[in-house]
């Protein structure tokens, strides 16, 4: 690990102050910033620690809108009661996600920050080539061993799956982020729209500047997350990230689905919405024949690499047990 400098500050806007000067990084719970920094992934000259500024700890409902501080731990917010009641698959997306220790350590602003999981990514020493890491300099993973990256929004310069299961979630329901910066002027971006495709930059992740700070999430409180579910498939039933999920949401009219959210999770670049998907299903009769048949069409662009075409296989099969489950057709 390198030697850095680490800076407490008192406030949001002293730490978004403090962050511009030199290659620093905000910490948060650390879960995952120290891990990359011990694999020499990041090497931030300063590290401002923010974990302390409870001002972003709080979780609101106003005016039908859930707004959740940057600070909030996954296990609050997961354990919160409005939380489980009004946005199931939310919470379902948080205990599912890492193992109570992490949970109790990691934020949400963090969470939605994670890195990808490739393994290519996380060894430098052994695998210099990463375009992630170091523009230009190649993609270890496209003809190596890639059965865990990506069949949607990948590039001819990187495959590498996004491995978080909140933001799949956040962006089923249009969330939107909260972004603060040192002028104190804030910035909303859809989540969905937080994460950037990798087409030849995979180095650039996020819709964040420098000098901004997420400080909330916040999202609606719509009849379609209220029947929601997040189906995670993994290797195994826990401590494990996604090989396939779905956050899905239905907002009924008798029959009738009247509005569907669909996000995939575990198989793309970026949290993956399915809206070839929910145009399929939105105004007509809630079947399984027609969850099924319009599960299919999450795949009709995905691209399999050597190693990983199970996962073009899998992705309908979620969808549709997601929907069956949240439709209680099963
Ligand atoms: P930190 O490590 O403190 O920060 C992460 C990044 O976010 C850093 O770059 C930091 O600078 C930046 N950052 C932090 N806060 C802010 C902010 N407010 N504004 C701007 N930038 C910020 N996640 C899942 O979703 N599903 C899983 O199944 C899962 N399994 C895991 C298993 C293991 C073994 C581990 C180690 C992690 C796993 N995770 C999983 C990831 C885990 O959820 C994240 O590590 C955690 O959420 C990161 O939060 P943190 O507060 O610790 O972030
Ligand atoms: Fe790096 Fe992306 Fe290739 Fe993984 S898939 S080695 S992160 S460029």
């Amino acid at each position: 690990m390198n030697e850095f400098t680490f800076k407490t500050p008192d406030s949001a806007n002293e730490a978004v102050r403090l962050n511009v000067a030199g290659p620093s990084r905000f910490l948060a719970g650390g879960t995952t910033l120290l891990d990359l920094m011990k694999c020499n992934v990041e090497t931030p000259q300063q590290l401002v620690d923010i974990s302390r500024l409870t001002t972003l700890r709080e979780i609101n409902i106003n005016s039908g809108t859930l707004r959740v501080g940057a600070l909030v731990r996954m296990s609050e917010l997961a354990a919160h009661p409005d939380c489980q009641r009004q946005a199931p698959a939310i919470y379902e997306s948080l205990w599912q996600a890492a193992s109570p220790q992490i949970r109790n350590m990691a934020t949400i602003g963090g969470n939605l920050r994670q890195r990808t999981r490739c393994a290519y990514f996380r060894d430098p020493e052994t695998f210099p080539a990463c375009n992630k890491r170091h523009p230009g300099s190649g993609c270890s993973a496209i003809d190596g061993i890639n059965n865990g990256h990506a069949i949607l929004g990948a590039s001819e310069a990187c495959v590498a799956v996004y491995p978080g299961d909140l933001a799949v979630a956040l962006t089923a329901f249009q969330a939107q982020v909260i972004l603060r910066n040192a002028q104190q002027q804030e910035r909303r971006v859809p989540v969905e729209k937080f994460y950037l495709l990798p087409r030849d930059t995979p180095d650039q992740e996020h819709d964040i500047a420098d000098d901004e700070m997420i400080v909330a999430v916040e999202v609606p409180l719509t009849p379609a997350l209220v029947q929601s579910h997040y189906l995670k498939v993994r290797d195994r039933a826990s401590y494990e990230f996604a090989a396939a999920s779905a956050a899905v949401g239905l907002e009924m009219q008798g029959e009738t689905i009247k509005d569907v959210h669909i996000a995939l999770g575990g198989v793309a670049t970026i949290p993956w919405r399915a809206y070839e998907v929910e145009e399929a299903l939105r105004g007509k009769t809630l079947n399984e024949t027609l969850i099924r048949q319009a599960a299919e069409r999450a795949v009709t662009n995905a691209r399999a690499l050597s190693h990983n075409h199970a996962r073009i296989i899998l992705v309908p099969r979620v969808i549709s047990r997601a929907l069956l489950s949240v439709g209680k057709l099963t």
